[in-house]
Protein backbone atom coordinates (compact mmCIF):
# COMPACT_ATOMS: atom_id res chain seq x y z
CA UNK A 1 0.00 0.00 0.00
CA UNK A 2 1.68 3.45 -0.83
CA UNK A 3 1.21 6.21 1.33
CA UNK A 4 -1.71 7.85 -0.97
CA UNK A 5 -3.43 4.69 -0.61
CA UNK A 6 -3.29 4.80 3.41
CA UNK A 7 -4.33 8.51 3.68
CA UNK A 8 -7.29 8.70 5.33
CA UNK A 9 -9.86 10.36 2.57
CA UNK A 10 -10.52 13.79 4.42
CA UNK A 11 -14.28 14.48 5.05
CA UNK A 12 -17.02 15.76 3.27
CA UNK A 13 -18.53 17.62 5.55
CA UNK A 14 -17.04 19.52 9.12
CA UNK A 15 -18.96 21.93 11.65
CA UNK A 16 -17.85 25.00 12.38
CA UNK A 17 -20.00 27.48 14.82
CA UNK A 18 -23.19 25.88 14.38
CA UNK A 19 -23.02 24.73 10.77
CA UNK A 20 -22.19 22.39 8.27
CA UNK A 21 -19.71 22.98 5.91
CA UNK A 22 -19.20 21.08 2.79
CA UNK A 23 -16.11 20.05 1.44
CA UNK A 24 -16.59 19.61 -2.34
CA UNK A 25 -13.06 20.18 -3.39
CA UNK A 26 -9.28 21.42 -2.77
CA UNK A 27 -8.74 22.69 -6.26
CA UNK A 28 -8.15 26.29 -7.07
CA UNK A 29 -7.46 29.25 -9.62
CA UNK A 30 -5.67 31.21 -7.15
CA UNK A 31 -2.37 30.98 -5.03
CA UNK A 32 -3.25 33.19 -2.13
CA UNK A 33 -0.28 33.80 -0.11
CA UNK A 34 -2.00 33.96 3.17
CA UNK A 35 -3.68 30.22 2.27
CA UNK A 36 -2.27 28.10 5.19
CA UNK A 37 -2.84 25.07 2.54
CA UNK A 38 0.56 26.63 0.69
CA UNK A 39 2.04 25.90 4.58
CA UNK A 40 0.62 22.34 4.62
CA UNK A 41 -1.67 23.44 7.13
CA UNK A 42 -5.47 21.91 5.58
CA UNK A 43 -6.30 21.51 9.34
CA UNK A 44 -9.69 22.42 10.85
CA UNK A 45 -11.02 20.57 14.11
CA UNK A 46 -8.58 18.17 13.76
CA UNK A 47 -9.39 16.76 10.21
CA UNK A 48 -7.30 16.88 7.40
CA UNK A 49 -9.53 18.93 4.42
CA UNK A 50 -7.61 17.73 1.92
CA UNK A 51 -8.56 16.23 -1.09
CA UNK A 52 -7.08 14.59 -4.44
CA UNK A 53 -9.76 15.15 -7.56
CA UNK A 54 -10.62 11.20 -7.43
CA UNK A 55 -11.50 11.61 -3.98
CA UNK A 56 -13.92 14.77 -4.37
CA UNK A 57 -17.29 13.70 -3.31
CA UNK A 58 -20.26 12.61 -5.53
CA UNK A 59 -23.73 14.31 -5.22
CA UNK A 60 -25.01 11.63 -3.73
CA UNK A 61 -22.26 11.42 -1.72
CA UNK A 62 -22.86 14.86 -0.10
CA UNK A 63 -25.96 14.35 0.21
CA UNK A 64 -25.57 11.14 2.20
CA UNK A 65 -23.09 13.15 4.92
CA UNK A 66 -25.39 15.86 5.32
CA UNK A 67 -28.11 13.43 6.06
CA UNK A 68 -26.01 11.53 8.71
CA UNK A 69 -24.58 15.05 9.95
CA UNK A 70 -28.43 16.01 11.04
CA UNK A 71 -29.91 18.67 11.15
CA UNK A 72 -28.43 22.62 10.83
CA UNK A 73 -29.63 25.50 10.24
CA UNK A 74 -27.07 26.65 7.16
CA UNK A 75 -24.99 24.83 4.65
CA UNK A 76 -22.00 26.25 3.60
CA UNK A 77 -19.74 25.07 0.26
CA UNK A 78 -16.01 25.79 1.65
CA UNK A 79 -13.25 23.97 1.86
CA UNK A 80 -9.59 24.56 1.13
CA UNK A 81 -10.73 25.48 -3.10
CA UNK A 82 -12.95 26.86 -4.91
CA UNK A 83 -16.31 25.04 -4.67
CA UNK A 84 -17.25 26.45 -7.73
CA UNK A 85 -14.86 24.58 -9.32
CA UNK A 86 -17.70 22.17 -9.17
CA UNK A 87 -20.21 24.61 -9.94
CA UNK A 88 -22.71 21.66 -11.92
CA UNK A 89 -22.77 20.21 -8.09
CA UNK A 90 -23.10 23.09 -6.62
CA UNK A 91 -25.81 23.95 -8.10
CA UNK A 92 -27.53 20.63 -8.19
CA UNK A 93 -26.94 20.28 -4.19
CA UNK A 94 -28.32 23.47 -3.17
CA UNK A 95 -31.27 23.53 -5.26
CA UNK A 96 -31.64 19.85 -3.68
CA UNK A 97 -31.11 21.88 0.14
CA UNK A 98 -33.49 24.88 -0.86
CA UNK A 99 -36.50 21.96 -1.45
CA UNK A 100 -35.79 20.86 2.19
CA UNK A 101 -35.91 24.69 3.03
CA UNK A 102 -32.76 24.66 4.59
CA UNK A 103 -30.28 28.28 4.31
CA UNK A 104 -27.37 27.44 1.53
CA UNK A 105 -24.47 29.83 1.25
CA UNK A 106 -21.49 29.91 -1.16
CA UNK A 107 -18.00 30.78 -0.35
CA UNK A 108 -16.58 31.98 -3.59
CA UNK A 109 -13.33 33.41 -5.38
CA UNK A 110 -15.86 35.47 -7.24
CA UNK A 111 -14.04 34.26 -10.42
CA UNK A 112 -16.36 32.06 -11.89
CA UNK A 113 -17.50 34.12 -14.96
CA UNK A 114 -14.38 34.45 -15.84
CA UNK A 115 -13.84 30.51 -15.33
CA UNK A 116 -16.68 29.67 -17.30
CA UNK A 117 -16.67 32.55 -20.01
CA UNK A 118 -20.40 33.43 -19.45
CA UNK A 119 -22.46 35.40 -16.52
CA UNK A 120 -23.33 32.52 -13.85
CA UNK A 121 -25.30 34.73 -11.53
CA UNK A 122 -28.37 34.16 -13.16
CA UNK A 123 -27.72 29.92 -11.98
CA UNK A 124 -27.43 30.28 -8.47
CA UNK A 125 -31.01 31.56 -8.33
CA UNK A 126 -32.88 29.32 -6.36
CA UNK A 127 -29.95 27.28 -5.41
CA UNK A 128 -27.85 29.54 -2.83
CA UNK A 129 -29.59 32.54 -0.15
CA UNK A 130 -25.69 33.83 0.72
CA UNK A 131 -22.87 34.33 -1.55
CA UNK A 132 -19.53 35.34 0.33
CA UNK A 133 -17.05 36.75 -1.93
CA UNK A 134 -13.16 37.13 -0.96
CA UNK A 135 -12.43 40.58 -1.94
CA UNK A 136 -9.14 40.70 -0.91
CA UNK A 137 -7.99 43.94 -1.85
CA UNK A 138 -8.96 47.12 -2.59
CA UNK A 139 -7.26 47.23 -5.64
CA UNK A 140 -6.19 45.21 -8.79
CA UNK A 141 -2.27 45.58 -8.22
CA UNK A 142 -2.68 45.06 -4.17
CA UNK A 143 -4.95 41.83 -5.13
CA UNK A 144 -2.68 40.03 -7.94
CA UNK A 145 0.07 40.73 -5.07
CA UNK A 146 -1.97 38.42 -2.41
CA UNK A 147 -4.01 36.27 -4.71
CA UNK A 148 -1.58 35.27 -7.55
CA UNK A 149 -4.26 35.13 -10.05
CA UNK A 150 -3.45 33.00 -13.12
CA UNK A 151 -4.79 35.16 -15.58
CA UNK A 152 -5.16 38.92 -15.99
CA UNK A 153 -8.61 40.46 -15.36
CA UNK A 154 -9.25 38.53 -12.23
CA UNK A 155 -9.99 41.57 -10.49
CA UNK A 156 -12.36 43.84 -12.29
CA UNK A 157 -14.28 39.76 -13.65
CA UNK A 158 -14.25 39.58 -9.41
CA UNK A 159 -16.17 42.96 -8.87
CA UNK A 160 -18.40 42.64 -11.95
CA UNK A 161 -19.48 38.94 -10.58
CA UNK A 162 -20.01 40.50 -6.96
CA UNK A 163 -22.49 43.11 -8.92
CA UNK A 164 -24.28 41.19 -11.00
CA UNK A 165 -24.57 38.33 -8.15
CA UNK A 166 -26.50 40.96 -6.20
CA UNK A 167 -28.98 40.85 -8.46
CA UNK A 168 -30.09 37.31 -8.72
CA UNK A 169 -28.95 35.95 -4.71
CA UNK A 170 -30.34 37.72 -1.82
CA UNK A 171 -27.33 37.89 0.42
CA UNK A 172 -24.01 39.19 -1.33
CA UNK A 173 -21.14 39.87 1.54
CA UNK A 174 -17.33 40.89 0.20
CA UNK A 175 -14.46 39.82 2.61
CA UNK A 176 -11.22 41.59 3.11
CA UNK A 177 -8.67 40.22 6.12
CA UNK A 178 -7.55 42.18 8.51
CA UNK A 179 -3.65 42.89 9.08
CA UNK A 180 -2.16 42.06 5.48
CA UNK A 181 0.12 44.11 3.55
CA UNK A 182 -0.94 47.21 2.15
CA UNK A 183 -5.20 45.45 2.09
CA UNK A 184 -6.59 48.70 2.75
CA UNK A 185 -10.16 47.15 4.81
CA UNK A 186 -12.61 50.43 4.98
CA UNK A 187 -11.91 50.83 1.44
CA UNK A 188 -12.74 47.24 0.65
CA UNK A 189 -16.16 47.82 2.69
CA UNK A 190 -17.06 51.51 0.47
CA UNK A 191 -16.32 48.76 -2.91
CA UNK A 192 -18.96 46.77 -1.10
CA UNK A 193 -21.24 49.13 -0.01
CA UNK A 194 -21.46 50.93 -3.40
CA UNK A 195 -22.84 47.75 -5.41
CA UNK A 196 -25.09 47.11 -2.99
CA UNK A 197 -23.48 44.28 -0.93
CA UNK A 198 -22.40 43.38 2.41
CA UNK A 199 -19.27 43.67 3.98
CA UNK A 200 -17.16 41.33 6.77
CA UNK A 201 -13.57 42.15 7.80
CA UNK A 202 -11.98 38.34 8.36
CA UNK A 203 -9.50 37.66 10.40
CA UNK A 204 -6.02 35.44 8.82
CA UNK A 205 -6.59 31.92 9.35
CA UNK A 206 -10.31 31.94 10.49
CA UNK A 207 -12.27 29.26 7.51
CA UNK A 208 -15.56 30.44 7.22
S1 LIG B 1 -8.97 30.86 -2.87
FE1 LIG B 1 -9.06 30.23 -0.70
S2 LIG B 1 -8.45 28.05 -0.65
FE2 LIG B 1 -7.83 28.91 -2.66
S3 LIG B 1 -5.70 29.55 -2.42
FE3 LIG B 1 -6.97 31.35 -1.96
S4 LIG B 1 -7.32 31.28 0.26
FE4 LIG B 1 -6.57 29.24 -0.35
Amino acid sequence: MNAQSSRRRAPITYTLRGRLYINLTSRCWLRCRFCPKFDGRWEIDGASLRLTRREEPSVVEVLAAIDAAGPYREVVFCGFGEPTLRLDAVLVLGRTLKRRHLQVRLNTDGLANLRHQRDITPDLAGAIDTVSISLNAQDERTYVRHCLPPEPGAYPALLDFAARAVRHVPTVTLSAIEGLDDVDVPACRHIATAIGAGFRARLLDRVG
